[in-house]
């Protein structure tokens, strides 16, 4: 009889849908995220868009179940293909993080051990994990490198991280993350402190190995631009509470939610604003902790009236993937 394997979870498959329903979270007492529901189809980019606060984070930690310690699931699934990550505990949940889902970081330089030479610490996810010999974890950490586009992997292997520029430490912590071939990549803000040409590069490499990888994407970030560059759909955050989830052409051409329609208008005056003209911004700012009663938005939306103060608006279905949470949907701004 063959050895037991690690996991019982399912096992990896190329494309999966990610199916997120009603995944609630808490901090203590704090509801930082509420019934939020979203399906990204296997092998597409869903971003994950809003203010700081708005609990984008808070998904993608929970969705990849490496949320702190001080933080709990209160509610709701997470399923990757056939796996219910939502439902998996101990040696299974372990196996599960890096091969179901796996998450790329903001900070790659923190991601990074800056004692470890880069190729030995993607040796080791393959010594640990699936007790590769040290010939073949560098044989595999190489080609990782070099799968991420570095030129000279035997070399960029032997460095430690502080000799490696930001975009360069970046791809390393991407063929980290891709060590086992997720099915989910979640990638928290990863291009935020790069430069506009490395974040293009980095943009063009994840959609690149997500094209060869069947993976399916969810990608955190406050940019519009970036939206617009490499999601299919956009889900937007807003007090913990999905807004509005539609396709990219939706967001762009037809949003129906307020608060999109105002982060729009933030990003169109940014790029269209003439030299010296103010910024749009949207007044006040995001709940901090309790979310309002109501209507989260309603302290700064203009549309707002009794009924938002007092009543938390359903997302409606307006159309064939197109939902907004808003109680004033027919009104045109
Ligand atoms: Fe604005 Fe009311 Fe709609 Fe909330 S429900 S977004 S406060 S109009």
């Amino acid at each position: 009889m063959t050895a037991p394997t690690e996991s019982t979870a399912a096992a990896p498959t190329l494309g999966s849908e990610v199916r997120i329903e009603r995944l609630s979270v808490a901090y203590g007492e704090h509801r930082v995220l509420r019934d939020v529901t979203f399906t990204v189809p296997a092998g597409t980019t869903t971003a994950l868009v809003g203010e700081s606060g708005s609990g984008k984070s808070t998904l993608a930690l929970a969705a990849g179940r490496i949320l702190p310690t001080d933080a709990r699931i209160t509610g709701g699934m997470v399923h990757v293909g056939g796996t219910e990550l939502t439902a998996l505990g101990g040696k299974d949940l372990r196996a599960a993080r890096g091969r179901v889902a796996a998450y790329l970081a903001q900070d790659a330089a923190a991601a990074l051990n800056p004692v470890l030479r880069v190729g030995r610490q993607i040796a080791e996810v393959h010594r640990v994990r699936d007790g590769a010999g040290r010939k073949e974890a560098d044989r595999l950490a190489h080609e990782a490198l070099a799968d991420v586009g570095i030129a000279d992997p035997e070399r960029v292997a032997r460095l430690y991280p502080h000799a490696l520029s930001g975009g360069m430490r970046q791809r390393a912590i991407i063929a980290m993350a891709l060590a086992f071939r997720p099915e989910l990549l979640i990638a928290d803000e990863p291009t935020t402190a790069l430069d506009v040409t490395v974040q293009a590069e980095i943009l063009h490499l994840v959609s690149r190995l997500q094209r060869q990888y069947g993976l399916t994407v969810i990608w955190i970030t406050h940019d519009l631009s970036v939206v617009a560059e490499i999601a299919d759909h956009v889900a937007v955050l807003y007090g913990g509470r999905l807004a509005e989830h539609t396709d990219v052409l939706g967001l762009f051409e037809a949003s129906r939610h307020p608060y999109s329609q105002a982060l729009l208008s933030c990003f169109h005056s940014g790029r269209e604003a003439a030299p010296k003209a103010p910024f749009t911004t949207i007044s006040g700012s995001p709940p901090v902790g309790r979310a309002p009663d109501g209507c989260p938005f309603h302290p700064r939306c203009p549309r707002a009236d009794a009924l938002c103060a007092a009543e938390l608006p359903e997302p409606r279905l307006l159309s064939d993937g197109h939902t907004a949470a808003c109680h004033h949907l027919e009104v045109t701004p």
